[in-house]
């Protein structure tokens, strides 16, 4: 299994969901083992955050990234675009502290980045899960079972007749990610936008953008993509979710209610429950590597090495490494 980067620079332009700013974000490509990255080009100097699960500040409404005062929100559409497709190393600059929500899924990013991937002749390191955990927040749970892939279920339950309690599954590959998961859209209740706009958020929103659900149904025209969008949706959200990991994952996620916060606090959990993984090397015909864990952790300071298995690097280092 090689990594995989961008042949060339791909721009998007769009809207900020909450800020509603316009935004400018290009796609480009960079060296293997050097992840993702994201670069606020509108600020001076280099002013990068890394797509890790240790850089994110906020979970209330979108997952945001920060480095000291550099914000990063909304990732985790793009970074599901990025999963879904097998892209492991790029560099993503915007000019604004939002990416652009574009139609509210992951499909327009999905239609050119596919387009674009160029296969990079370095082994892809992979995180194996060996040993189920389970992490549990209230009536939301998240867990993680051994599974000889990458497959993702999501549970919801809303009190509302448009979704009532919707699960999907899928096993999460370059065409199953293109064709099931990622055009479903984000979606919100009426009143929910209303309080959010109320307070300066959601500016962005609109009809273009997000599923709108009030009392009597669905307020989009064209309706839904997929009679059980919502449960799509949210499948993408785990799967952008998890890129924060640093690596892809081969194992079965099944998240229950849950939303951004309790994803990020599941693989928290999970980086430090090293009992339940391992890295792997994998080879076309299935074939494994295991490496060391501690190896990996000291022979590789000052290397590219897995976010999760250092504590966060100065900002002098990352930027070294993008
Ligand atoms: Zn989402």
């Amino acid at each position: 299994m090689w990594q995989h980067t961008v042949k060339k620079e791909i721009s998007f332009v769009g809207v900020g969901l909450h800020s509603g700013k316009p935004v400018k974000l290009t796609v480009k490509p960079s060296a293997a083992d050097s992840g993702i990255c994201f670069k606020r080009s509108d600020l001076a100097g280099d002013r990068v955050v890394n797509a890790s699960v240790y850089k994110v500040s906020d979970t209330s409404l979108a997952t945001t990234l920060a480095h000291d005062d550099v914000f990063v929100g909304t990732t985790e559409h793009l970074l599901a675009a990025l999963s879904g497709l097998d892209i492991d190393n790029v560099l993503v600059e915007i000019d604004s502290d939002e990416l652009p929500i574009m139609d509210g899924s992951a499909a327009p990013f999905v239609h050119l980045l596919k387009m674009n991937r160029k296969v990079q002749k370095a082994a892809r390191l992979m995180m194996k899960i060996v040993k189920p955990m389970t992490f549990k927040d209230g009536d939301t749970e998240v867990t993680v079972k051994p599974f000889n892939g990458f497959k993702v279920t999501s549970n919801i339950i809303f009190d509302h007749p448009v979704i009532e309690s919707q699960s999907y599954t899928v096993n999460v590959n370059f065409e199953s990610f293109s064709k099931e998961i990622a055009s479903a859209r984000t979606f919100g209740f009426l009143e929910q936008v209303e309080y959010l706009r109320a307070n300066g958020k959601a500016l962005g929103g609109s009809l273009d953008n997000a599923v709108v659900i009030d009392r009597d149904g669905i307020v989009n025209a064209e309706g839904l993509r997929f009679g059980d969008e919502f449960a799509r949706h949210k499948v993408l959200d785990v799967i952008g979710d998890l890129a924060l990991l640093g690596c892809p994952l081969l194992g079965h996620v099944t998240a229950t209610k849950a939303g951004h916060t309790q994803h990020i606090a599941f693989m928290q959990m999970l980086a430090e429950h090293q009992d339940c993984w391992q890295l792997v090397h994998r080879d076309e015909n299935g074939f494994e590597d295991v490496l060391d864990k501690v190896v990996m952790a000291t022979k590789a300071a000052g290397k590219k090495v897995l976010p999760f298995l250092l504590p966060p690097m100065p900002a002098t280092v990352q930027q070294v490494a993008c």
